[in-house]
């Protein structure tokens, strides 16, 4: 850290100043110039001397950080050609790093202040220069600690701020509150109004949370791991850290070892508000027993159809095969065992009860709320018999797909007058299988229709088995089989020729 003692220079009638050059081809001051600089420099040393002996200012830590012995207090640069640069360093630039020995300290405006000496009054000069030393004072006990160490400590005071607090201990109805906004459940309960109602509190109440990155609060004494920005404001005695992928400023506060928000909330309103809305729901809930009823039934429905799981499971994928054969038959709606234990499925149920029904309820969710209604038909299939039902069931719907099922001889595609079979629809398929995603389509329909040209015979296409298959085809008719197999979903367009959908796969 500090100034490189090779890059530095000490007149003894400054004592209070060092001179450093910056920029990097700048590597050395030959001339501290004449009397402009002489004077300025004059004029600096005796402001630091004034500031230093009034304010009775202890050097040795700032001394630490510069790097530097005697009375040096602040280092002044040198730009080419040895003109003085008008504008003070940063004690930034000296945080945490190490610059060259072998030239001039980095040029960066960023670690530079805007503030041109060489135009200020001496009253401006003084004033200046006491914010400069007070920045140099506050970096000079930053740069005490490592980094991580004031990251450790922003991360632990974060998770004090009351705000925080509030967020980790009540975490479950903040949650719950942000879900059941969302869900479909609300549409369902007595009465709109009341639940409308609910709904326009939840800004209010909920803006001190949401303005806290999820990723803040995963952990205790951690914040996110995205990288950061640290300010310093020596006047606040305050370290600002931004992520910018949260978007969230914290500024911490070193001399009450805490940390502030952007925008800060009263602790107390927030705090009743949120335990407010949890008992305005659970009130609702209560006015809705039938609803909640319902869902612990379905919660039981799901559970009893547990041992039956792999068989329904097997019956959804056949019935979702005879839909694709009858295009726009719905099957497994017509079996209400089979429609229910889909739903069942897709839904999701809390395990454990919890004191609040607001944090329950958050957790149900239904593939569909329409499930509540269908309840009463489903209730009649739940009988002791569900395992032996759905043996029955599956092989039921095994037959009906053998009898939807093309054989091979089944006419599937007609184009212009040319019929393709199931037969051939699959040799089609195969030959895409292989080469589907290799070649461009037109290639593809050369073989088909066994045009034996120069590219093919290169590329050998000649002599694969597909060669020929549709050479009584047109070829323009091949293309539009192309189309049409992709139309009925067997095939997928890819940027070069074609693949075989997972439909194709399944059935072949
Ligand atoms: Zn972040």
């Amino acid at each position: 850290m500090g100034l490189p003692e090779s890059m530095t220079y000490k007149y003894d009638r400054y004592p209070y100043v060092i001179l450093t050059p910056i920029g990097k081809m700048n590597k050395q001051i030959r001339s501290i110039g004449h009397k402009f600089e002489r004077g300025l420099l004059s004029r600096i040393n005796d402001a630091i001397a004034d500031q230093v002996n009034h304010r009775s200012l202890k050097l040795d830590r700032l001394q630490r950080y510069l790097t530097v012995e005697g009375n040096t207090a602040l280092p002044i640069s040198y730009l080419k050609d040895d003109v003085i640069n008008p504008y003070l360093i940063r004690p930034e630039l000296f945080l945490w790093t190490q610059h060259p020995k072998e030239h001039g300290l980095p040029y960066n405006k960023e670690f530079l202040y805007d503030t041109n000496v060489t135009q200020l009054s001496s009253k401006g000069l003084e004033h200046h220069l006491a914010q400069v030393m007070d920045d140099y004072f506050f970096l000079a006990e930053i740069a005490e600690h490592p980094k991580q160490y004031w990251f450790n400590k922003i991360a632990e005071s974060f998770h004090q701020h009351p705000i925080v607090q509030l967020a980790h201990w009540k975490r479950d109805v903040i949650e719950a509150v942000e879900t059941m906004n969302q869900s479909a459940l609300l549409s369902q309960l007595r009465y709109p109004e009341e639940v409308a109602r609910w709904r326009d509190r939840i800004d209010t109440v909920m803006r001190p949370f949401r303005a806290l990155p999820r990723l803040w609060l995963t952990q205790q004494k951690e914040m996110c791991r995205h990288e950061k920005q640290l300010h310093f404001n020596s006047r606040s005695r305050s370290i600002s850290c931004r992520c910018e992928v949260c978007d969230l400023t914290v500024f911490y506060h070193l001399d009450n070892d805490c940390v502030t928000l952007q925008e800060e909330y009263n602790f107390e309103r927030t705090s009743k508000r949120i335990t407010t809305i949890e008992q305005q729901f659970n009130d609702i809930a209560q006015k809705n027993t039938t609803i909640l009823n319902q869902i612990q039934e379905l919660t039981r429905m799901k559970g009893n159809l547990r041992p039956a799981k792999s068989v329904l499971d097997e019956s959804v994928r056949v019935a979702r095969q005879i839909e694709r054969y009858k295009e726009g038959e719905s099957v497994l709606a017509s079996y209400p065992l089979l429609e229910m234990h889909d739903q069942l499925t897709c839904s999701a149920f809390p395990t454990k009860r919890s004191p609040s029904v607001l944090v329950w309820l958050s957790n149900v969710h239904l593939c569909d709320v329409g499930m509540l209604k269908q309840l009463s038909i489903w209730r009649n299939h739940m009988d002791g018999q569900v395992h032996a039902n759905a043996d029955t069931l599956l092989k039921e719907l095994q037959a009906r797909l053998d009898e939807v099922e093309y054989t091979d001889e089944d006419i599937i595609i007609e184009i212009k007058g040319h019929e393709l079979s199931y037969a051939y629809v699959q040799q089609v398929l195969d030959l895409i299988h292989y080469y589907g995603t290799d070649y461009p389509a037109h290639t593809l329909v050369q073989v088909l229709a066994g045009k034996s040209t120069n590219k093919l015979r290169r590329l050998k296409l000649h002599e694969i088995r597909w060669f020929g298959l549709l050479s009584d085809w047109p070829s323009k008719h091949i293309q539009h089989l192309f189309n049409q197999l992709e139309r009925q979903g067997w095939l997928m367009k890819q940027r070069k020729g074609y693949s075989i959908s997972a439909f194709a796969e399944e059935v072949l």
